[in-house]
């Protein structure tokens, strides 16, 4: 389904991606994790499409959306990204964030938007709203919501539950999880969180200094790390 092959970027001296590789298959869910810096965001943003690569390549389906520096246009990858920093375009309401993208005349949409909402658990009373006057776990919630609009094939989530208390995040990961199931949204997760990777993902993939150290099932990270250091960073899940 989706194929990165040698992906590799750098931002002057700093070498954010050394030719990683990683194969998502179609209705899976991939978790990566990482330390900070380590380059998980930046992948994310390549594969979106926001950022070009130096080299490599990345596919989805027959279909090459990078090829070194040639890329397709993002708006035409059919990929879903719900960024770190929620990014909602402030000068616009919160019903009209997460039409965006949406036809103008599609004619279900403000149904579309309604049932959003209640999916991500958020009051009709905040439609009206503007971003800055949600709280920051609810302006993630609006950014899954609008990136849930398009019906993506693949859906990028990076840290989507940052800013979320400890039960309304698992409530989060519990509805997403079904969301996408439901919708057949196949995913990439990037969390911090290692106990939310190896309960989210199907497969987990742990970087590092811009490379893929490993990659497996939860189970296979877990009591068969790469080496010492990954056994201690998944090991800080228990
Ligand atoms: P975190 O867990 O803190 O979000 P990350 O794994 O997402 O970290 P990236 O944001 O991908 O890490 O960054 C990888 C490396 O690339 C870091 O060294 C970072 O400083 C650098 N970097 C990222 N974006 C830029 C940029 N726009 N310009 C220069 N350097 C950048
Ligand atoms: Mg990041």
């Amino acid at each position: 389904f989706l194929s990165v092959r040698a992906l590799s970027k750098h931002y002057g001296p700093v070498t954010a991606l050394d030719a990683v590789s990683l194969d998502v298959r179609q209705n899976s869910r991939t978790a990566i994790v990482g330390p900070s810096g380590s380059g998980k965001s930046t992948l994310l943003r390549i594969i979106a499409g926001f950022e070009p690569a130096a080299s490599g390549t990345v596919q989805l389906n027959d279909e090459v959306l990078v090829d070194g520096p040639n890329a397709v246009p993002a708006h035409q990858r059919g990929i879903g990204i719900v960024s770190q920093d929620g990014a909602l375009f402030p000068h616009l309401s919160i019903a009209d964030n997460i039409a965006f993208g949406l036809h103008r005349r599609l004619p279900d949409r403000d149904k579309r938007v309604r049932d959003l909402m209640a999916l991500i658990g958020l009051d009709h009373a905040m439609l009206d709203r503007r971003p800055h006057q949600l709280s920051g776990g609810q302006q993630q919630r609006v950014a899954l919501a609008r990136a849930l609009a398009r019906q993506p094939r693949l859906m990028l989530l990076d840290e989507p539950f940052s800013s979320l208390d400890t039960g309304l995040r698992e409530q989060m990961r519990q509805a997403v999880t079904q969301i996408l199931g439901t919708a057949g949204i196949t995913s990439v997760l990037v969390t911090h969180d290692q106990a939310e990777a190896l309960s989210f993902a199907d497969q987990v993939a742990l970087i590092r200094n811009g490379r893929l150290v490993q990659r497996g099932t939860p189970e296979e990270v877990y009591f068969r790390p790469a080496d010492r250091q990954t056994a201690l960073f998944l090991g800080e899940a228990v």
